[in-house]
């Protein structure tokens, strides 16, 4: 069986007051369409994983994440899809929430480890899965055949773009646009907006990737407070840029993204007549998150 599906991401242009004043033009390209559940980079970061799995024989994906993680879901949601078992451990005491009875739902196996067991995911793998039986995937889908996924998002573009800005976790789907973009040797600068507090950390990663620090800014001072925190001016912001655009955006991603790239253009930070791409890379139970959190959304 073939491990595709339709790739639905469009690229079209997002209108503001704010970008005519600065004469710049910004689009966005639509991961978040690709799939409900296998939201975004999610599913650019699994196909490989998924690829090479069937390929030898192996039925089962095992990863790793949080009890919010959008990469959990996806993986729950394309193992069914391409009939693979998965099984995840989750970080933390046992909880349930929206996104994990959503895995259940999709068939996933989920087993809670304390944090200090959660360390060692490769001891939690070997005990519990034999050789061969298993397909390991990293938290987040970190890993080299994610970032080889995530080439293909800049190889989709149907436009070429002095600026192109994303979020990062792992820096995974960072890494491999940044890889497509030097392999392109052209001048497109990446824009980074790390979600997590010290996200500077992100430029050795991308060393130890193999990749030189050429077309790639970094901007870490984004993350309001670290992983999934936020603060009310985020959720203002959020809240305006959604009424506007008719395109939903949340805090503990894509939100931060945004939030940066209209920063940037308020520093003038992008020369007149500049071309900047956004990429929406989807992940929007991350709004459920917020409802643990707070109880609703503060206000919102
Ligand atoms: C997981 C996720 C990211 C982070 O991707 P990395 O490859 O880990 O940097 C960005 N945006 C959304 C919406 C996500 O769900």
């Amino acid at each position: 069986m073939d491990v595709q599906f339709p790739i639905y991401s469009p690229e079209h242009e997002i209108y503001d007051p704010l970008f005519e004043e600065k004469n710049l033009r910004v689009f966005i390209k639509r991961d978040d369409m690709i799939h409900p559940f296998i939201s975004g980079n999610k599913w650019r970061k699994l196909k490989l994983h998924i690829e090479q799995a069937k390929s030898q024989g192996i039925n089962q994906l095992v990863t790793f994440g949080g009890a919010w993680s959008n990469h959990i879901l996806a993986t729950a949601a394309a193992g069914a899809q391409f009939q693979l078992k998965t099984y995840a451990f989750i970080r933390g005491e046992e909880v349930s929430n929206p996104v994990l009875s959503m895995c259940k739902l999709f068939g996933m196996q989920l087993h809670f480890v304390d944090r200090e067991s959660y360390r060692n995911k490769e001891a939690l793998f070997q005990q519990a899965f034999p050789a061969q039986e298993a397909w390991f995937i990293d938290e987040g889908g970190r890993s080299d055949l994610g970032i080889e996924g995530c080439v293909s998002i800049y190889e989709e573009l149907k436009n070429t773009y002095q600026h192109i800005i994303l979020a990062a976790g792992t820096g995974t789907t960072a890494a491999g646009l940044l890889k497509a973009i030097q392999s392109q040797s052209n001048d497109t600068q990446l824009h980074v907006v790390p979600v997590l507090k010290l996200g500077d950390s992100l430029a050795n990663d991308f060393k130890t990737w193999g990749l030189a620090s050429k077309n790639l800014y970094l901007h870490a001072d984004y993350h309001f407070g670290g992983y999934a925190k936020t603060k009310p001016e985020l959720l203002a912001f959020i809240q305006s840029f959604v009424s506007k655009t008719g395109i939903m955006i949340e805090p503990v991603y894509t939100g931060k993204m945004m939030y940066g790239l209209y920063d940037l253009i308020k520093k003038d930070q992008f020369k007149p007549g500049s071309h900047i791409l956004a990429i929406h890379t989807g992940g929007l139970t991350g709004f459920l998150g917020m409802y643990e959190q707070f109880g609703a959304l503060p206000g919102i």
